[in-house]
């Protein structure tokens, strides 16, 4: 993933030691091209598996899982963002902090859009601590779907999210992992 990392090294924007703007490829504006070519890769790391659906949480991951999905030919799910206290009964639901909003919000599927004959495949654009992964593999879990595993494309590896999932037995395949943003400079794992 070369391609990648050059968009991520000039592209990219360093804000602090822990967070990378990437709103010109992944965060606000969307790049189609590169986003199909990295939903290919992914679909071809997972194919094999089963999957009938992809899911990820609006909207950061939206672009990519919609490329993997369409790679996969499964229909795409993406859980919505809530900020209400109300429980919806349709709904499964998982309280989740957002890391750079700094809020907590609710991630919710509804009940008809994935179920215990489902083989699914979380997609997201990056991950920090891994709570919305987290979140989303609780949701999957209780819908009694088998989750095969996680395609995220950017993983920073001096935060626990990335480890924490692979710790409970999950396979995640990353695109790009970076191992440090320090001095303003984006420093690649591999
Ligand atoms: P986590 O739940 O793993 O802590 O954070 C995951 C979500 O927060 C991602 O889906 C992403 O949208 C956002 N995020 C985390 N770190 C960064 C970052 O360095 N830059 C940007 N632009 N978003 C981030």
């Amino acid at each position: 993933m070369d391609k990648l990392k050059k968009r991520i090294i000039e592209e990219g924007v360093v804000v602090s030691e822990e967070v990378l703007k990437l709103d010109k490829l992944l965060n606000h504006q969307v790049d189609p091209e590169l986003m199909m070519e990295l939903g290919r890769e992914f679909a071809e790391r997972f194919r094999g598996e089963g999957i009938t659906r992809v899911v990820t949480v609006e909207s950061s991951g939206i672009s990519i899982a919609f490329a993997t999905a369409y790679a996969l030919g499964v229909p795409l799910v993406f859980a919505r963002r809530k900020k209400t206290l109300l429980e919806e009964a349709d709904m499964l639901q998982e309280r989740v902090p957002s890391f750079t909003k700094g809020i907590v919000t609710d991630i919710l599927i509804s009940r008809d859009l994935i179920n215990a004959q489902d083989r699914v495949l979380f997609i997201d654009d990056i991950i920090a601590n891994g709570d919305a992964a987290k979140g989303l593999i609780k949701i999957v879990e209780r819908s009694g779907a088998k989750l095969v595993g996680a395609g995220i494309v950017v993983e920073k590896c001096f935060q626990s999210g990335a480890q924490a999932i692979r710790d409970q037995g999950i396979r995640l395949e990353t695109l790009a992992k970076i191992k440090s943003l320090e001095n303003g400079q984006v420093i690649f794992a591999e």
